[in-house]
């Protein structure tokens, strides 16, 4: 089942043509892997699924991104209302300089989530396989959490505003061995109950998390493209 797809996709930075016709499906409840050379454009298209590139200066998108058949850049689409179902995960863990606890409940508050907050907490935090390790410190400091925990906490924050697709960017190369398997394990745990889409430059990692591969190019202009989508070998 596709959830989305992107039809002739180009992406402009100023006059600088970063991607050119990128055409790819995403399917639903699957990993699919973007991978290829730096430069070759993998976070400009992830970033062109939630519209996040509206936030850099002088990106322009062509083409179509259909959301449930829906063109995400059709004029009656909030993007705040589109990243709230498309959530994102960085490559540099960014939790807010706040508790652990409010790192959590801060976008349900913006949204007006009136349940409770302590259980939103609790479930998010399990999700993330971070619960075992917090439950006695969640008024701590969220920066005071080794850069994995970070990493996991920012994923059980994505998982709090209760995303239907979760963008990963280079979600694990900022840390180390042992924090990238289990940031890679939790990737298999979510993909029952999420869409997901990892930019990754590690072979390795794209054969063990995901299901299908986009494998993207540059040319000698440095434009990106899409060379190839097929499924991943394992
Ligand atoms: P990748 O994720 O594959 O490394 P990017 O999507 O980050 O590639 O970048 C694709 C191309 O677009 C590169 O040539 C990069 O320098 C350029 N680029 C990325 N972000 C910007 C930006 N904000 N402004 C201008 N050029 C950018
Ligand atoms: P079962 O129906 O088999 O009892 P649960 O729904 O209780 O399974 O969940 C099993 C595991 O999946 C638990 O570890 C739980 O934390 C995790 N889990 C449940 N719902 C989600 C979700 N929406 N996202 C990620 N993990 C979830």
């Amino acid at each position: 089942q596709k959830i989305i797809t992107l039809e002739d996709v180009n992406i402009h930075y100023g006059s600088f043509h970063a991607v050119k016709d990128a055409s790819l499906p995403i399917y639903e409840k699957q990993v699919t892997a973007f991978i290829g050379p730096s430069g070759c454009g993998k976070s400009t298209v992830l970033r062109s699924i939630n519209r996040m590139n509206d936030m850099i200066r002088g990106a322009t998108i062509d083409g179509q991104v259909l959301f449930h058949g829906q063109d995400l850049y059709a004029k009656d689409v909030d993007p705040v209302l589109i990243r709230r179902s498309i959530g994102m995960v960085f490559q540099k863990p960014n939790p807010f300089p706040k508790s652990i606890y409010e790192n959590i409940t801060w976008g349900a508050k913006i949204n007006g989530f009136k349940g409770d907050y302590d259980e939103l907490v609790e479930t998010s935090l399990q999700k993330a396989a971070l619960w075992d390790e917090v439950k006695d410190k969640l008024k701590q400091n969220a920066l005071q959490l080794s850069g994995g925990q970070q990493q996991r906490l920012c994923i059980a924050r994505t998982l709090a505003v209760q995303p239907e697709v979760i963008l990963m960017d280079e979600p694990a190369s900022a840390l180390d061995p042992i924090a990238t398997g289990r940031i890679e394990e939790l990737i298999l745990e979510l993909k029952q109950y999420y869409t997901i889409v990892i930019v990754t430059h590690n072979m390795g990692q794209a054969s063990r998390v995901s299901d299908n591969t986009a494998f993207f190019m540059v040319d000698e202009g440095r434009t990106g493209y899409l060379e190839e989508y097929a499924p991943t070998e394992q």
